[in-house]
């Protein structure tokens, strides 16, 4: 049977984590690349909560302490970017998948009456963004390598 692109992908990732753990001389634990192909199985935001009662369900023994050292190991290689959703709060942070990802940025919608918890998040990607930071990188003679872009609203009545 032929693999899907899902498959090929997690392939893909698995050869950069190993190439990274290599390059770092960190040790190649199995749990790394279990933990690697769960976040890539994800279509969603999740956190560290999220990530831990995943694994814990599919009865992998991991701790939290691992869970907490392994995004930041997965940060590091660029397999996984960091999201702070909540804006005046302390929630903890989100974090995606990004190795295949196209850029886009988020549009965080409040519960009715509150500007603390958050109903949805809105994944959107406006082509302008790019033209935006074109025209930055021209007027000041940069290179830009990343941008951070939230909106944050309520829905209408
Ligand atoms: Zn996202």
């Amino acid at each position: 049977m032929e693999a899907t692109q899902k498959e090929k992908n997690i392939k893909i990732i698995k050869d950069v984590l190993k190439q990274y753990l290599q390059e770092k001389s960190y040790r190649n634990t199995p749990e790394r690349y279990a933990i690697l192909e769960e976040i890539y199985n994800m279509d969603h935001h999740f956190n560290v909560d999220d990530l831990y009662f995943i694994m814990i369900n599919k009865k992998y023994h991991v701790s939290k302490a691992t869970i907490y050292n392994t995004i930041e190991i997965f940060l590091d290689a660029g397999l996984i970017r960091k999201h702070q959703f909540g804006e005046k709060t302390m929630s903890s942070s989100s974090y995606e998948k990004s190795y295949f990802d196209k850029q886009h940025d988020h549009l965080v919608i409040y519960k009715e009456g509150s500007d603390k918890e958050i109903e949805e998040i809105i994944e959107f990607c406006d082509p302008r963004i790019q033209g935006i930071k074109q025209s930055i990188e021209e007027a000041f003679g940069v290179k830009i390598d990343t941008h951070s872009l939230y909106f944050y609203g309520h829905k209408k009545k």
